[in-house]
């Protein structure tokens, strides 16, 4: 790689999302050179990726060039290349446009989807971490309703109009809200000779109940509103398997569908080079001290999702959203700044400030500390934390435009097939 070398230590940090942004941020009265090197040149905001994947929002609006963020850096390079290795003894970081050498290490490249070993479902489903994998399921559903539309055989249409989501967490919890709005809403104008009623959403869950991550209280606001919204949620049930066509629970039963997306779980963005001792295995997450250094290493730090920090509030490592990566990047950078003044590190304590989802127009769950409310005005500041988080004034413009067009008019406007559906991407 191409950096100039300089007096300066050099700080890399792979990956730009949430804890790599917020990092690189507050560096810029660090006296160092500071490299960030993503396989994508954007940011993605990846809360609103059910907006795109539903034809709320466009891409764009929910993306932000890396380079723009970090622009009022004075020493500050992006790279745009996928790591593929580090090798910790020479201090070196090797990616498909080359190698380059590092003084310190911050390893941000937070999580890709789980499918749990299995290698049929990984084949067919559809995920949901990235703007492409967003795009697919847009692509796939409109497709789908087209193809629908043409269909003289009743079964063919069922399961071309049958939207199977494995995973009831907060991301398919929102996708299952959008998809039934766009029923109630939408298609009905687009699509008047389909019979809509065809249309199903089914959503499936392992545990007890939906957003098992949040209070009971959530738990059952979000089920209800969910039920009111005509989702079929089932509980206590595992998808074992399916093959482009049919999908299979654990209790033998069967049912066709043409959409199947999996947000059952996440699997850290680990990279070659590192031995079994500096991570946990099975949730391949870097063991971090509180000053979030590797185990084994004093000048490689990993943040937010893929890192693992045990504490006593804490005890199976924070929750992977992004309140704890935006955090930890910006603690990190400051313990930059103490260790470049020869200084003692400052452990890290995350600020737990509540967790929220939002099942459809007026419809939200909010979860603080001593509070737990939903419906209006849940859904109020849940789109108000949301627009405040996004990154870039005219994305925030954007995004609250359309909420407001598509409020007004129970509109959802972007539905176009921009790019067929693609599975590789
Ligand atoms: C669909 C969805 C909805 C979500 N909704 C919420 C929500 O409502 N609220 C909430 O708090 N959290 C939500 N989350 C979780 C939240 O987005 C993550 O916790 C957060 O993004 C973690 O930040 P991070 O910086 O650790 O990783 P990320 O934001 O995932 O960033 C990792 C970066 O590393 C880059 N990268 C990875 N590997 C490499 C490599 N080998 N080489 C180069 N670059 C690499 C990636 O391109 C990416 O830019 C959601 C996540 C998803 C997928």
């Amino acid at each position: 790689m191409n950096l100039p070398e300089t007096e300066k230590k050099r700080i890399i940090i792979i990956g730009g999302g949430f804890a790599g942004i917020s990092l690189a941020k507050k560096l810029k009265n660090v006296s160092a050179q500071v490299v960030l090197i993503d396989k994508r040149n954007y940011h993605t905001f990846q809360p609103l990726l059910y907006q795109v994947s539903t034809s709320g929002l466009e891409p764009d609006s929910i993306a932000y060039p890396i380079r723009k963020v970090l622009r009022k850096l004075s020493d500050f390079h992006f790279r745009w290349a996928k790591v593929d290795r580090v090798d910790p003894a020479r201090q070196e970081v090797h990616t498909d446009m080359g190698s380059v050498r590092y003084d310190y290490l911050v390893m941000a490249t937070g999580t890709r989807t789980n499918f749990f070993g299995n290698t049929d479902i990984q084949e067919h489903a559809m995920p949901m971490k990235t703007v492409p994998q967003a795009l697919n399921i847009r692509s796939l559903m409109l497709q789908n309703f087209e193809k629908a539309d043409d269909s003289p055989k009743e079964s063919e249409r069922m399961a071309l109009l049958n939207f199977c989501i494995v995973g009831a967490g907060p991301t398919g919890v929102e996708l299952a809200g959008a998809f039934a709005e766009l029923k109630r809403n939408v298609f009905p104008k687009d699509y008047q000779h389909l019979n809509i009623d065809e249309m199903e959403i089914h959503l499936f869950e392992g545990s007890d109940r939906v957003l098992a991550p949040m209070s009971p209280k959530a738990s059952k606001r979000a089920q209800h509103f969910l039920e009111r919204l005509g989702v079929k949620i089932h509980l206590n049930t595992i998808v074992k398997d399916y093959n482009g066509e049919v999908l299979t629970m654990d209790n033998g039963t069967t049912m066709y569908t043409k959409n199947f997306i999996w947000t059952a779980g996440v699997t850290g963005a680990m990279v070659a080079g590192f031995e079994t001792d500096n991570f946990v295995e099975h949730l391949n997450r870097f063991k971090v001290n509180s000053f979030n250094q590797v185990a084994g290493y004093e000048n490689i730090f990993a943040v937010g999702d893929i890192a693992y920090m045990e504490t006593e509030a804490y005890p199976k490592g924070h929750p992977q959203v992004a309140q704890p990566a935006i955090q930890q990047g910006a603690h990190l950078a400051r313990n930059f700044r103490h260790l470049m003044q020869g200084r003692p590190m400052i452990p890290f304590k995350y600020f737990d400030k509540g967790t929220m989802a939002t099942v459809g127009r007026n419809k939200a769950v909010v979860d603080l500390k001593k509070f737990r409310f939903g419906g209006f005005v849940a859904w109020f500041i849940w789109m108000f934390i949301h627009l405040w988080f996004l990154v870039g004034f005219r994305n925030r413009v954007i995004v609250f435009f359309n909420w407001v067009y598509n409020y007004i008019n129970y509109d959802k406007a972007a539905r176009l097939i921009i790019r067929s559906y693609n599975p590789k991407a």
